[in-house]
């Protein structure tokens, strides 16, 4: 029997506080082979609390709701269950004593509005909260198994894995035995559009196929999310692994890791593994890619350090860019970062160099170089020779977004040379 999740609170309605509980639930949920139905978030409002859960247990076999058991006058999660339940709320003596039993082992004495918390309706019975004072409440109707937490995410999780979870198991055990395992993984691709990767997966995506194959976009990575769903859990983990497998040899090189892995940390692993230095000279990104390769645990093995050459001069002088270039073709092109990156490379002794110049926006583009115009550089030591590649991109957006894609496309441009592959795969950068 599916679940649905239902939260609790003004602050998520309003949209002040972001609903993480749902996603954390879902995923533990899914985990167990439980589909959710429905994830629903209502406001601090008893009848509108009521109607929902009574809805909510009549499609669901589980429901979890958190959030709106606290003890001022805005928690109405407990009277809007009772009323849910035609049940009246009958004060729980083990619970009175177990929050008290929380206030005095703090030297404090229990606040008389705590103790509203510790009546659930008639027929439930209470979930220990033993990170904070509100206990859950475990309650049934007609069928459904309901499970009330606190919105608090890290008393949710607790109650969750010590309570409910074991709850849900044995109830799912019980019913028929027909659980199902439902595996999940992720392969993270940069470089090209939403559109591109679609066409490259061709019929993987169909709706219809098990593994289930799905694309999303989240700051400039185009993830490819792979589900797997079998009674057997061997079965889906084989049948997982051959579709991972297909994703990966129809998007290719531009895939740089699975499920948390990180662009620069696969960058730094790179590095590492064949014991090269990187050195950074940047001007349009301002010390993003440094940034990003230096929030990777381990990376000062492989990161020298870099400059951030905002100004023409800045550029001359620590790099020895030759101001006669940029005069010529100006800071943001092809010459000035390809000296750029060459300077870094001497001045560092680095084995790798990235550098940027560009016009990230709002104002300073010109019809020769609008906004949006960056240029990267890359330079690295062949044998007893430096080499350097020149990359030109038109990138859209707003300045964050403009920097952050550059800095996201140097570091792809690296990776990709690291792997010996070849540079053109990325879609939004050109070598000229
Ligand atoms: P409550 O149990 O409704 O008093 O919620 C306590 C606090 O937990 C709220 O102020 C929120 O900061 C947080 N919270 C409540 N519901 C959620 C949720 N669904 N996801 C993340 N945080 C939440
Ligand atoms: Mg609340």
């Amino acid at each position: 029997m599916p679940a649905i999740l239902l939260s609790i609170g003004d602050e998520l309605t309003l949209g002040q506080t972001v609903d993480t509980n749902a996603a954390w639930l879902a995923e533990h949920l899914s985990a167990l082979g439980i589909a959710c139905l429905e994830h629903r978030t209502v406001p601090d409002d008893l009848d509108v609390i009521a109607a929902a859960i009574q809805q909510c247990a009549e499609r669901a076999g589980t429901l979890i709701i958190t959030g709106g058991l606290g003890p001022t006058d805005d928690d109405l999660t407990r009277p809007a269950l009772a009323k849910a339940m035609g049940a009246e709320l009958i004060e729980d003596p083990a619970s009175v004593e177990h929050i008290s039993a929380y206030f005095r082992a703090r030297g404090r004495e229990m606040p008389d509005r705590t103790r509203v918390q510790a009546t659930p309706p008639q027929t439930s019975t209470m979930i220990e909260n033993t990170r904070g004072t509100a206990p859950g409440i475990r309650a049934s109707l007609g069928g459904c198994d309901i499970f009330v937490t606190p919105g608090v995410p890290r008393e949710m999780k607790a109650m969750y894995e010590r309570d409910i979870e074991p709850a849900i198991r044995q109830s799912a055990d019980q019913y028929s035995g027909v659980t199902r395992t439902i595996l999940t993984a992720k392969i993270n691709t940069f470089g090209s559009g939403e559109s591109d990767i679609a066409e490259q997966l061709g019929n993987l995506m169909a709706r219809d196929r098990n593994p289930l194959v799905g694309t999303t976009v989240s700051n400039g990575y185009v993830s490819v999310r792979v589900r797997s769903e079998h009674a057997d859990p061997q079965q889906a983990e084989t049948m997982l692994a051959v579709t991972m497998k297909q994703v990966r040899d129809k998007v290719g090189p531009l895939a740089f890791g699975h499920d948390d892995e990180t662009l620069q940390q696969v960058v730094i692993d790179r590095l590492r593994g064949s014991r090269k230095t990187i050195t950074t000279a940047e001007s349009c990104t301002g010390g993003l890619i440094a940034g990003m390769l230096t929030d990777v645990p381990g990376s000062s093995a492989a990161v020298l350090g870099g400059w951030v050459t905002y100004a023409n001069e800045m550029k001359t002088r620590y790099l020895g860019v030759c101001s006669e270039l940029i005069e010529q073709h100006g800071a943001v092109s092809a010459p000035v970062v390809e000296a750029m990156a060459r300077g870094a490379l001497k001045q560092s002794g680095a084995d790798f160099a990235l550098s940027t110049s560009g016009v990230a926006g709002p104002g300073g583009g010109t019809d020769a170089k609008p906004v949006g115009t960056v240029w990267i550089g890359l330079a690295w030591r062949e044998g007893g020779a430096v080499n350097a590649h020149r990359f030109f991109t038109n990138l859209a957006g707003d300045r964050a977004t403009i920097r952050d894609r550059s800095a996201k496309c140097a570091l792809q441009l690296l990776r990709l040379q690291l792997m010996g592959q070849d540079v053109e795969h990325v879609k939004w950068a050109t070598r000229a």
